[in-house]
């Protein structure tokens, strides 16, 4: 008999429940975030046979350790077939040290990987219980354009995305907006940071509980499973073989579900020797793990690594239950997490546009590797952790530094940069000529509920 994991509240006030069930809510009730009870083990054994296999089989065996018994296993091996039908190029920059491009789904960002995923499973659910979802998300660029995507012609998902306006290039705009049928977009003069609270005073609102919402932000526990895969993957390619053999990830990061991804992969026993966690400007993190003190940056800065453009990175209490601790979701500690193994396994740094952009030039230049500003920022977090303690680590030490968006999202910024427009990839292709459409809505609670209740 398999007994299903069940997932519990960071918040620590609601019973733990199965996976479905907290794909489906999002959010816990107590406003936390759900987490696996129990973090199922991939032996070495395991990875080792991973070496040879595609994305996709990659993408089951680590799935199917979460939602044991709550999927059929064939169902689950059509559903990551389905979505991972795409590269993942892993391109050597210097020496021992590789990007991995996350860039080629159908959104070239790497947003494609939680949210096809997740889109996948909760249609599964949906048919399988004949229900209806309205999908609530608010976007810095990327989140809206891949969920968008994923649910994009839908019967029984509506789609409402939320985007601050001024903080997404014209290119992520047209993204979403192009998609009509059952996705509606609304623009808000406002930041990011306020989209999302919006987003998080709807779910809580008893008002709206007739219309089904559920969450699609990187929140969601069935888009942080997704995002565990790819950790393996990059090691299942690179490896060397050899005994104590291990890897370094350098993960650009904001909302923080890539990195939780990459942490869950650790604790199932993927080798890995440190995490980096570059941020950008907005250095609350770094700053947390520096002194153990938390304070949110507010209001979020704008850097030209906009998808990370977040004061207050949701995912943050997960990665402080992961260390034994608890983070409200207002970022209030009620107890402190082990931060002495966090930082064992975290350096985390903050870097600047101007050093973003040097780091765009220079890469280019001397590794010949072709960056936008948030895989630079990884890039450049790389960098400054070999300036500090490279000299500890062996000369073939492997270093994989994460690329999550394709440089053709962000041609103004590179070709400032560099001075050429970068290649579009297929996905991009056409969308200057298609027809947008969204609404806006004035940065309060009121219309959006208001607009909620008469649309849906
Ligand atoms: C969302 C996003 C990030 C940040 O990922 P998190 O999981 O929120 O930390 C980085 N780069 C790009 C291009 C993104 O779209």
């Amino acid at each position: 008999m398999i007994s299903p994991i069940r997932y519990y509240s960071t918040n620590l006030k609601t019973t733990p429940i199965p996976f479905s069930n907290a794909l489906l809510k999002g959010l816990a009730p107590d406003r936390g975030l759900f987490m696996p009870e129990i973090i199922p083990t991939i032996s070495a054994e395991e990875i080792l046979s991973f070496t040879d296999k595609p994305y996709h089989e990659i993408a089951y065996e680590v799935g199917r350790k979460f939602l044991k018994g709550q999927i059929p296993n064939k169902d689950l091996k059509r559903i990551v077939k389905d979505a991972y039908d795409y590269d993942v190029p892993l391109e050597r920059a210097d020496g021992n040290k590789y990007i991995m491009r996350l860039d080629q789904g159908p959104t070239a960002s790497f947003k494609d990987f939680a949210a096809r995923m997740m889109g996948r499973l909760m249609q599964y659910y949906m048919d399988k219980e004949n229900r209806k979802l309205l999908i609530l998300t608010a976007t810095s660029g990327d989140t809206g354009s891949a969920i968008a995507n994923a649910f994009y012609g839908l019967d029984n998902i509506g789609v409402v995305v939320l985007f601050p306006e001024k903080e997404v290039t014209s290119r992520q705009r047209k993204q979403m907006t192009t998609l009509g049928k059952n996705v509606q977009t609304i623009a808000l003069d406002a930041k990011f940071d306020d989209c999302q609270a919006l987003v998080k005073e709807a779910f809580a609102d008893p008002d709206l509980e007739h219309l089904d919402l559920s969450s699609a932000n990187s929140i969601n526990i069935g888009r942080l499973i997704p995002q565990i895969v790819y950790y393996f993957y990059a090691f299942a390619r690179l490896r060397k073989g050899k005994k104590n053999d291990d890897v370094i990830f350098s993960v650009p990061s904001g909302n923080f579900g890539d990195m939780m991804g990459g942490m869950l992969a650790m604790r199932m026993g993927l080798p890995v020797k440190r995490f980096i966690i570059a941020v950008n400007e907005n250095d609350e993190f770094p700053h947390y793990v520096n002194t153990g003190e938390y304070q949110k940056t507010e209001p979020s800065k704008n850097c030209i690594s906009s998808a990370m453009n977040v004061g207050h990175p949701s995912n943050l209490s997960r990665l402080v239950a992961l260390y034994g601790g608890v983070m409200d979701e207002k970022g209030h500690i009620s107890k402190q997490a082990d931060m002495e193994s966090m930082r064992k396994d975290i350096f985390s740094v903050s870097i600047n546009d101007k050093q973003t952009r040097k780091t765009i030039k220079k890469a280019y230049e001397r590794h010949g590797v072709l960056l936008e500003p948030h895989g630079a920022v990884g890039w450049a977090g790389l960098w400054k952790f070999l300036d500090k303690e490279g000299k500890q680590h062996p000369e073939d030490q492997l270093y994989v530094s994460l690329e999550t968006a394709h440089p053709a999202k962000f041609p103004e910024e590179i070709n400032k940069i560099l001075g050429f427009d970068p290649e579009l990839p297929p996905s991009l292709e056409g969308l200057e000529g298609k027809k947008e459409e969204y609404d806006y809505l004035e940065n309060n609670y009121k219309a959006f509920k208001e607009y909620l209740l008469i649309k849906y």
